[in-house]
């Protein structure tokens, strides 16, 4: 396929990686790229700058392809300087940046400078419209089915992304709910130029996950998520597991703080999830689109298929429904 989204990336297929914290690792990211979509690390997985210029090395070590660097800017437990990461992201040359949480206006003249194209992700409409001006290349819609970070406006890709068209002349990647070829090719009809996936990417051989939280993707229904942290305004959708049920009991406490929350919703305590497997050691984020994870393919495998089934849909299905 050939959309405005593999144009400016320079990549074969318009699917693009999720930016996840723990997960967003040099060994996925190049098996995304090396599969024609765009691989994606995450800087803050990095609890110093050094350990993100050695993951950037290792992910040129392992493809030539162009792959991306995620900095997340959103409140966290422990002051994060930002500035050291965007110092590694410029001395590494890094071509591409998608930033999330927070504008990225503080940083966008030096990434400018350095000819990088910056990804805005983003969960509204106006934020879209003011990453435009900005002068991010491309932006992440990210609909309210997403893993993560929604936002507070609770609006579902299905209408963010047709608005999201109407307003922006920079191309689209549609975000939150996409897991497959009638993803794809629903996000392409929407106006949206690729998409990004991230937890269907959880659930592949390359994952740097335990193989038991691979199968609880796997065995998980759309419900299986919640939503946490929205009385901080900043909610945060998550895999619903006992962590996750202590934390909103929690919330529902008039005067609960960060610093009560915070015990439970560490991300150093999410990680061990990853680890070692036991779904409920921390909260760790996760989509509805858990619903449509049926098997634990490679990343290339993955890749080609929703690219083929996407393809058959807009050729074959909907082709065929045009009457003459
Ligand atoms: P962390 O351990 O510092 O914080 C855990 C959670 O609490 C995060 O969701 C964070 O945003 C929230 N939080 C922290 N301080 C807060 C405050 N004062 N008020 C309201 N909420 C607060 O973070 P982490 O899990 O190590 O993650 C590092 C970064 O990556 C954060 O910016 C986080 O939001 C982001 N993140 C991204 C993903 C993803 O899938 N893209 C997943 C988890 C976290």
């Amino acid at each position: 396929m050939k959309t405005r989204i593999t144009e400016l990336l320079g990549i074969r297929h318009p699917v693009i990686e999720g930016g996840m914290q723990w997960v967003g690792r040099a060994g996925l990211a190049a098996a995304v790229s090396e599969a024609g979509g765009l691989g994606i690390i995450t800087a803050l997985t990095h609890d110093s700058p050094d350990g993100l210029v050695r993951e950037i090395e290792e992910v040129r070590r392992l493809t030539q392809k162009p792959f991306g660097v995620n900095l997340t800017l959103l409140p966290t437990l422990k002051p994060v300087s930002y500035d050291a990461y965007v110092d590694v992201i410029l001395s590494e040359g890094v071509a591409i940046v998608e930033t999330a949480g927070r504008s990225p206006e503080p940083f966008m003249s030096a990434f400018l400078a350095s000819g990088i194209k910056v990804i805005h992700k983003c969960t509204s409409v106006r934020h879209a419209i003011k990453a435009e001006k900005l002068g991010c290349a491309a932006v992440s819609v990210d609909g309210f089915e997403c893993a993560g970070h929604p936002g507070e406006d609770d609006i579902p890709a299905l209408v963010l992304l047709p608005l999201a068209a109407d307003a922006l002349s920079i191309p689209i990647i549609a975000s939150g709910g996409f897991g497959d070829g009638r993803g794809l090719a629903a996000a392409l009809s929407l106006g949206a130029d690729g998409i990004n996936m991230g937890t269907r990417f959880l659930a592949t051989k390359e994952a740097p996950v335990h193989e038991r939280i691979k199968r609880v993707l796997v065995e998980a229904d759309e419900r299986q998520t919640a939503l946490i942290l929205r009385s901080l305004h900043n909610t945060v959708r998550i895999f619903k597991n006992r962590v996750a049920e202590e934390v909103m009991a929690l919330e529902t406490k008039e005067g609960t703080t960060i610093e009560d929350i915070a015990p439970l919703v560490s991300g150093t305590r999410g990680a061990l999830v990853y680890e070692t497997g036991d779904v409920d050691a921390g909260v760790w984020t996760a989509g509805m689109v858990v619903g449509l994870i049926r098997d634990v393919p490679t990343a290339a495998e993955l890749v080609s298929r929703v690219v083929l089934e996407a393809e058959s849909i807009v050729k074959k299905r909907l082709g065929s429904m045009v009457a003459e």
